[in-house]
């Protein structure tokens, strides 16, 4: 039986449970960074039948820069034992606002951040390092899913199925959980592009982040990370500007990777460095060996969060939910946050019986209405910066820029 596309969420009645010792099998989906985390939580409650499933090889280095993290996520992270010291290496709350007239720095405005600066290679190290690597499979890209004599089922691509209770969809702003469980939420290319780097080096030896605002349609955003600094660069382009720069449309290609990134991006990016940031930021990007660029995208606020397949169920949470802008700063805040949630919700079921589906609806009405406003806050806050499409623009304009 296909899984249930569309079907609204509601829980079923409330149906005497044989409780199991150690829980529902729980499958999770993507070994970024909520799916380890989700993973690692759901152990050290207790959870016995606990398994996580990572498309990319083990080994493959995925690599990935500056990440903010509220006092939610780092308390989330400190519950699970996860030491602060080994993912935060600069103790700064400060965020530097600056506007940038004709290359010179103006008067920086200190915004002060409720949280900590990390790097998604450090928090991605500090956390599958915890996960018990009898609970990993590395190389498996889930493909499918159907209910099998009452169970959600698991394809892979590799040629194997896997029977569960409760799906887990951690797998990211490309979910292949969201196109099976909620496929008309379908990515669109908002019109700029997050062009990458970092840096062996500290240019200013800066210990904040700093956010370089030039003029409308340019951002610059740097912070120090361990043996030198990240950059983001912020930068308007078409469709079609996007395609010449990286091979291929914006909904092809989500991650440019360093081999992706040639010499017309290059030029681009150095250019519009040298036409609009001050010395050394600019000398900064221009030295910058190895980048990588995301297009910026869109999607409909999701409606629901939980599915039932089955007499089992899948969630899709952290960016395969709500894959947010990243000026948001909530993409991975939201993925702790909800997997956190999501662990609370089902320890009601493993400890005291309460009813999955129930646990399971009561966790979407938490943490459906934060992911809304997260997906809803994105455009705003480019339209601000004069990036992208406003969210004024016509529809017209927003058919043209949907590759
Ligand atoms: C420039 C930038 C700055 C950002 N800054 C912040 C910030 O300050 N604060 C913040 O909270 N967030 C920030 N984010 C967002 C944050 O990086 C993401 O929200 C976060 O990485 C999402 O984590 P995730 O684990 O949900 O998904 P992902 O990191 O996308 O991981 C998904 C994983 O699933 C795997 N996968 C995919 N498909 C399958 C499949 N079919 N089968 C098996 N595995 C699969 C992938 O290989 C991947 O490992 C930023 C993002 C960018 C680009």
């Amino acid at each position: 039986m296909p899984c249930s596309h569309h079907q609204p969420f509601r829980p079923r009645p409330v149906m005497p449970r044989r409780r199991s010792n150690g829980g529902p099998r729980i499958a999770v989906i993507g070994g970024s960074l909520t799916g380890p985390a989700v993973a690692l939580m759901f152990a050290q409650a207790g959870f016995s039948h606990v398994n996580l499933y990572e498309a990319t090889p083990a080994g493959t280095t995925l690599g990935g820069g500056l990440i903010s993290l509220e006092h939610s996520s780092l308390g989330i992270l400190d519950q699970a034992g996860v030491d602060q010291d080994e993912y935060v290496h600069v103790p700064s709350e400060t965020i530097w606002q600056t506007p940038v007239k004709d290359r010179v720095l103006g008067d920086p405005v200190r915004r002060v951040y409720p949280g900590r600066f990390t790097t998604w290679t450090q928090l991605h190290d500090a956390l599958t390092r915890r996960v018990p690597n009898d609970l990993v499979t590395t190389g498996a890209r889930l493909t499918g899913l159907t209910a099998h004599r009452g169970h959600p089922l698991l394809e892979f691509a590799e040629g194997f199925t896997v029977s569960a209770d409760v799906v887990v969809f951690a797998d990211g702003r490309a979910s292949t959980g969201r196109r099976l469980l909620d496929p008309n939420r379908r990515l669109r290319y908002a019109g700029y592009v997050g062009h990458r780097g970092s840096l062996g080096f500290n240019p200013t030896a800066m210990v904040d982040f700093w956010r370089l605002e030039p003029c409308p349609g340019v951002q610059f955003n740097i912070a120090p990370i361990p043996g030198g600094a990240d950059w983001t660069f912020y930068l308007n382009a078409g469709p079609g500007e996007y395609t010449r720069m990286f091979g291929a449309a914006p909904r092809q290609r989500l991650f440019a990777q360093p081999r992706h990134v040639g010499g017309t991006a290059r030029a681009h990016v150095d250019g519009n460095a040298v036409w609009h940031l001050p010395e050394p930021f600019a000398s900064a990007v221009h030295c910058t060996a190895s980048r990588t660029a995301f297009p910026v995208m869109d999607i409909e606020p999701p409606t629901q969060m939980v599915w039932p397949v089955g007499d089992g169920f899948a969630v899709l949470l952290g960016d395969a939910l709500a894959p947010v802008r990243a000026h948001t700063a909530r993409g991975a805040n939201n993925g702790f946050e909800q997997g956190d949630g999501l662990v609370t919700a089902l320890c009601q079921h493993l400890r005291h019986d309460a009813d999955l589906g129930n646990a399971l609806s009561g966790w979407q009405r938490r943490y459906l209405p934060a992911a809304v406003a997260a997906v809803r806050l994105g455009p705003v806050i480019g339209g601000r910066l004069g990036l992208g499409v406003s969210p004024d623009a016509d529809s017209a304009n927003l058919v043209e820029l949907t590759v």
